[in-house]
């Protein structure tokens, strides 16, 4: 099927505008008949998916499936499961001055939705809000980052041997070509990236009252109570800050550690390390590699700022920075998202040191917390707001249909997967039915003396 547009100098939103008008994408049958076909698509492609990432990337077959593909067609079963029944009218009970009619709440598409999504997980991040979006009546046009061109091209595969241009299709480009597209007349953007750019679209969206979502990033927090079982913190945040060499949103960016267990600390983060990728002097098998050359120095740049006590191995020619541990981190490296395989770690003696740490920086996309003190979970989890939040372990909020993703403030506005996902991408419109059989005189002019009446009603 030849896609209408993938280029933006020839798109056009017309013929999608008319596709959602003319109701297409609205019936559950439409919605659920290319859920299931998107899915059938994917484990088709799925050899190539994973190539893909791996040519951008250097992601290996494991973490492909388990942090793209697996995610997303998990997402979109779910989806199928719960559909028809988020699509029902729930009815709610009428106010008094609604009776004898029926109030319900109807969740409608909200019309052609551009979603945009970054190189980091550039499957998911662009495949797994698709889903939501079809399975409340959308039609679609995704923009995937051209820093991930071999999973732009697989995914424009997907797309066009699935979907009828009109109802889905992918335009492929650079942050201009992105610009241009934000500046149609959407009725949702979907955005997934840097907050500077997310500004940037929210700006533009408001100025148009366009609603829409922003993904975003920043400085993830992991802390380290010296009551909790090092051991396992240790390997937790290894895997958690090294999955795809850093390049997670929600991976750990620093380590905040009560002083007196630093050095088991250590000690247990090099072992991790050694068990998790050997020797990591030259680029191991299953370690992903720095997307480009520009974020390469900026990392390099980075490690100056602090001392290196494990790791600090690099190599230009294939984009490999080891996985990498500083001490007395200072400058950008506690100002900047690091976004890559550089864990500073700074050391506290009180909780409430900890806390003004965080304080200095915008409330970050996840908190972790390692203690086995409920009381000392609680303590963090209350005084360091965030989008998600893990106890004795990393990433892991992310792995659920059932539970909502997104940021706070400056790390994002909204949130999504699966009901989440529904409700993100619907318009929830009130509906109230009155009935003809009855039109009782209360309401209506002249009012003469029934505002004592309507006192003693609506008290
Ligand atoms: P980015 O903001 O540079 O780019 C993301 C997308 O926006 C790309 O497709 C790009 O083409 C497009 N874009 C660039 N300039 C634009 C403009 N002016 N107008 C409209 N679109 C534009 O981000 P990136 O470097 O691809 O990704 C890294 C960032 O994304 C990090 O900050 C990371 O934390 C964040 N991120 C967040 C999540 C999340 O779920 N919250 C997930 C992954 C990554």
């Amino acid at each position: 099927m030849e896609a209408i547009g993938s280029q933006a100098g020839t798109f056009s939103l017309a013929p999608l505008k008319a596709f959602f008008q003319g109701g297409a994408s609205r019936a559950a049958e439409v919605r659920l008949r290319y859920l299931e076909a998107l899915g059938e698509t994917i484990k088709k492609y799925e050899s190539s998916i994973l190539q893909a990432l791996k040519d951008d990337l250097g992601k290996v077959a494991f973490e492909g499936y388990a942090t793209e593909i697996g995610l997303v067609l998990e997402e979109i079963s779910y989806l199928q499961r719960h559909l028809k029944k988020w699509m029902r009218p729930q009815r709610v009970w009428p106010s008094l001055a609604q009776l004898p009619g029926q109030a319900a709440v109807q969740y409608e598409p909200r019309g052609v939705v551009l979603i945009i999504s970054p190189w980091n997980y550039p499957f998911q991040l662009l495949m797994l809000p698709l889903a939501g979006a079809l399975a409340a009546g959308n039609v679609v046009v995704l923009k995937p980052s051209e820093l991930a061109p071999a999973t732009a091209q697989v995914i424009q595969e997907i797309i066009e041997n699935t979907f009828p241009p009109e109802y889905v299709q992918v335009v492929q480009g650079d942050a201009q070509v992105a610009a241009d597209l934000v500046e149609k007349e959407w009725d949702y953007i979907f955005f997934t990236g840097s907050t500077r750019v997310g500004r940037i679209i929210a700006e533009s969206a408001s100025r148009r009252l366009i609603p829409y979502t922003l993904e975003l990033g920043g400085k993830s927090p992991a802390i380290v109570e010296a009551d909790a079982d090092i051991r396992i913190a240790a390997r937790r945040i290894a895997w958690g800050k090294w999955l795809n060499a850093g390049q997670t949103c929600i991976a750990p960016d620093y380590v905040l550690i009560q002083e007196k267990v630093l050095e088991p600390f250590l000690q247990y983060l090099k072992e991790a390390i050694q068990t998790f990728y050997g020797d990591i002097s030259r680029p191991p098998a299953e370690y992903a590699r720095i997307i480009q050359k520009s974020h390469f120095e900026r990392l390099l740049r980075l490690m100056q700022e602090g001392e290196v006590t494990i790791g600090g191995y690099s190599d230009p020619d294939t984009l490999y920075i080891s996985p990498t541990v500083l001490l007395s981190p200072q400058g950008a490296l506690l100002e900047e998202e690091i976004f890559g395989p550089l864990l500073p770690i700074l050391t506290y003696k009180a909780p409430e040191e900890a806390i003004s740490f965080i304080h200095r920086l915008p409330p970050p996309l996840a908190l972790y917390v390692f203690s086995d003190s409920s009381y000392a979970q609680q303590y963090y989890l209350e005084k360091v707001p965030s989008g998600g939040a893990c106890i004795n372990d990393t990433l892991m909020h992310i792995s659920s249909s059932r539970l909502p993703f997104g940021g706070i403030r400056e790390s994002g506005i909204g949130r999504y997967h699966g009901w989440y996902s529904f409700e993100t991408f619907s318009h929830a419109r009130a509906i109230v039915k009155t009935p003809t059989w009855i039109d009782l005189p209360l309401r209506y002019p002249p009012y003469g003396r029934k505002l004592g009446l309507i006192r003693k009603l609506l008290r």
